[in-house]
């Protein structure tokens, strides 16, 4: 009886802390004007804009990562960033649903799984997916552990390799960004994409029109970083 009411107890107290964690997110309200200080490795966020869960043609990728972990922040102007691009994407990608994924916790500074995003100035993006002509969603649900999955230099996933990585949707996104960041005082400063991707997404119609642009591209990357970055390309941002 007596073991029964400790784990009573833990239970509830687990469920209190659980709460409280997830709390400021639930109540968060976006105001001001977002100061990002140093870089995206070294770095804190100011009045950080915590991003929509869910928008018309997109969708923050975890439950635990936005609620538990608190990592759905961003600068302002990059909030306002994707927004713009996303709405952009509804006419550049119709029937297209995207996922973004870590951000930055509300105040910056140390994140979990990444040595950047500290300063509300990066982003990951999941990978658009495609089986043959159609969006394939089915491997966009596995909250964090998408980080995991892997693709050969092809883009083609290794659990299924009918599913593909969408390099053109991939690069319309992009330019969107581009798009969305200029009007909105900022500028890419860099995307990382796994160095053995690049050549498939420069390809595309899109993808030239991207090079065109000179948008920067990380040209090396330590064998850690490249192996994570054929998921996700994580984009930094920098004020113009
Ligand atoms: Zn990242």
């Amino acid at each position: 009886m007596r073991k029964f009411k400790w784990k009573r107890a833990l239970l509830v107290l687990l469920l209190l802390a659980l709460t409280g964690s997830c709390m400021p997110q639930f109540f968060y309200t976006n105001s001001g004007t977002s100061i990002s200080h140093g870089s995206p490795g070294n770095g804190s966020l100011e009045q950080g804009y915590l991003m929509p869960y869910r928008l018309e043609n997109a969708k923050y990728f975890s439950l635990s990562s936005y609620y538990l972990l608190g990592n759905g922040y961003l600068n302002s102007k990059v909030y306002q960033t994707l927004i713009d691009a996303y709405a952009r994407c509804e006419e550049t990608c119709p029937k297209i649903k995207f996922k973004y994924m870590e951000c930055s916790s509300k105040h910056g500074g140390k994140q979990l799984i990444h040595r950047t995003h500290r300063n509300g100035m990066s982003v990951d993006f999941m990978v658009p997916k495609k089986n043959g002509e159609e969006q394939s969603t089915f491997f966009d649900h596995l909250g964090i552990w998408h980080y995991f999955l892997e693709f050969n230099s092809e883009g083609q996933l290794s659990l299924n390799s009918n599913v593909e990585i969408d390099f053109e949707t991939m690069a319309r996104h992009i330019l969107a960004l581009d798009d969305a960041a200029r009007k909105n005082g900022l500028g890419i400063k860099k995307v990382l994409l796994q160095i053995d991707l690049k050549d498939d997404f420069y390809r595309t119609p899109s993808g030239k029109a991207v090079k065109a642009r000179s948008i920067y591209f990380a040209k090396y990357l330590s064998p850690t970083v490249d192996k994570f970055h054929d998921d996700h390309y994580h984009i930094d941002f920098k004020l113009l």
